[in-house]
């Protein structure tokens, strides 16, 4: 049908014993749901307005597809920054009636050549562009599945001894050491509990995820399987952001033939475990890569992040004890087993170990996603990606949940502590570079009412400070300028944000706007 209909929600509420009020609640909390009657059409174009396509053409490429006639939906970042601006076609009903010329492209199994492709130093993304994504057989080929009979070999505590050994941290905002995670959901008792791959990253900046999933499956799929076995669970689940329809047709494809082939299912590679995964798709909200958030989402609710603790460890997926990584740290696994952690851990930097993938995007002359050992500079990521196109101005470091660093600080090292010791933040990997012509008070003021909208809004400090946030920096763009009064009062409001609110959107909801404003890229300083 192509919508949520009052008539449908009521049917459907009917059928399933829900209060409508909550169904509604479910069904407007979304951003690919809709609760309106599209009428005749049936394509609505969402067009990403957030940080790299914001500078490279996202107003321009709306309004052309308005001028032929097309629904335009002006929304928040689809993934797709090194190929900014982006545009992803919903249909509604059915098929959409138009498709961008260049999609076509960018849908072959073979298609996809990572900058760095065919360099001996890669070690999460060697198999990308080189694997078929679509067949077992050739994923076997380049050493597939090797590391989950590894694993059923040496058996589960070694593998938590392994991923402990090479502290290994989890490629998310909180760095959480992985092997810890898996210790603690391993030791409590069953019968029943669940890893989640969440891969609902939304953001903005953001594709490494992506990348990995649409060209490299089958080893998201070993790896949540290996996660599976070693924490002794039996349901598996990769929650999945919406907008990514060729990397969840790809997972799909991948788990079946896995399926098939007795690598999940009742006895997994003839180990006498049980084992399956279940693909979940995420409707549009960045919330949901807060892990509470995304298993609220897979109970049917309303992406809203629960109180901590207690923890998933013991009371994650429908209360059960539950392990949540995503993609990037998943394919960390495979390494440590196939190097041993020794080996592992010889390479990074101080405290920070292995490799690292970062979505590099904007003023760059080759955007795309590069994988590096941690402690490399700044600057020599930026070089590996061609440098930046124009005069640098400020990179933003992290996404909209990070910061803002100037030209002075390409000697930075991307390593948890360093960036940890210089108040910014890795984050998910992103490295967004912006040139001298950017309006800032425009990023910035849209990085605000990203928060703004993206707020679940059931905690005070982040629902009111998110809101007044933006208000301060609308009016700074209409006045010209920002007043010291207006700045102690965003100050105040990211105080109280960081201390009150329950979850990394609130805490981290002020992080940019404030370095924008430090940095002098804002509010007339310029
Ligand atoms: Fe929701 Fe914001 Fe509170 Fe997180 S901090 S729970 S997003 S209102």
């Amino acid at each position: 049908a192509g919508w949520i209909s009052p008539g449908g929600l009521n049917h459907l509420c009917d059928l399933l014993q829900v209060p409508p009020a909550e169904a509604y609640g479910v069904a407007t909390f979304y951003e690919l749901f809709r609760t309106e009657d599209p009428g005749d059409t049936r394509s609505v174009h969402h067009v990403c307005l957030d940080t790299a396509c914001r500078v490279q053409g996202a107003k321009d490429l709306a309004l052309r597809l308005e001028a032929e006639g097309r629904r335009v939906h002006r929304g928040p970042c689809l993934g797709q920054c090194e190929r900014a601006p982006a545009q992803f076609v919903q249909g509604v009903g059915g098929e959409p009636d138009h498709v961008p010329a260049e999609t076509a492209d960018a849908l072959a199994p073979d298609s996809y050549r990572l900058p760095q492709h065919g360099s001996p130093d890669l070690r999460i993304l060697h198999r990308v562009g080189v694997v078929d994504p679509t067949s077992l057989v050739s994923y076997r080929e380049h050493g597939g599945y090797q590391m989950l009979a590894h694993a059923i070999e040496v058996g589960t505590d070694r593998v938590i001894e392994e991923i402990s050994a090479a502290e290994l941290s989890g490629r998310g905002g909180a760095a959480f050491p992985t092997g810890v995670k898996w210790r603690a959901v391993a030791d409590e008792p069953g019968p029943r509990k669940h890893v989640i791959a969440n891969a609902d990253e939304s953001e903005p900046g953001t594709f490494k995820d992506r990348v990995v999933m649409a060209h490299d499956p089958f080893a998201v799929v070993e790896a949540l399987t290996i996660a599976g076995l070693t924490v002794g669970a039996e349901e598996g689940w990769i929650y999945i952001r919406g907008e990514y329809p060729l990397a969840t047709d790809r997972l799909v494809g991948a788990i079946e033939q896995a399926r098939t082939a007795g690598l999940l299912g009742a006895d997994v590679m003839g180990s006498g475990r049980r084992f399956d995964i279940e693909v979940r798709r995420g409707a549009g909200a960045y919330i949901c890569g807060e892990e509470t958030a995304l298993m609220e989402s897979i109970e049917g609710r309303r992406g809203e992040p629960r109180n901590k603790p207690p923890f998933p460890t013991t009371h994650g997926l429908f209360g059960q004890p539950t392990a949540v990584n995503n993609p990037e740290t998943l394919l960390n696994v495979l390494d440590v087993l196939d190097r041993g952690s020794e080996a592992y851990a010889a390479v990074g930097s101080d405290r920070s170990n292995g490799h690292r993938l970062f979505c590099v995007a904007g003023h760059v002359a080759r955007p795309g996603l590069y994988e590096v050992p941690f402690g490399e500079r700044l600057g020599d990521v930026i070089e590996l990606a061609g440098g930046p196109t124009g005069e640098l101005r400020a990179v933003l470091l992290g996404g909209a949940a990070g910061s803002f660093v100037g030209p002075d600080q390409l000697d930075l090292e991307m390593s948890l502590e360093a960036t940890r010791a210089a108040g910014v933040s890795l984050g998910s990997g992103v490295i967004t570079l912006f040139d001298t012509s950017v309006d800032f008070d425009d990023l910035v003021v849209r990085i605000a009412e990203f928060f703004r909208s993206e707020s679940c809004g059931q905690c005070v400090p982040c629902r009111v400070g998110t809101v007044r946030q933006h208000e301060v920096l609308v009016e700074m763009t209409d006045r010209g300028t920002l007043t010291h009064d207006r700045r102690s009062l965003i100050d105040d409001m990211a105080v109280a944000m960081a201390d009150a609110s329950i979850c990394g959107l609130g805490h981290t909801a002020a992080g940019a706007v404030r370095s924008a404003i430090r940095l002098g890229l804002i509010g007339g300083a310029r």
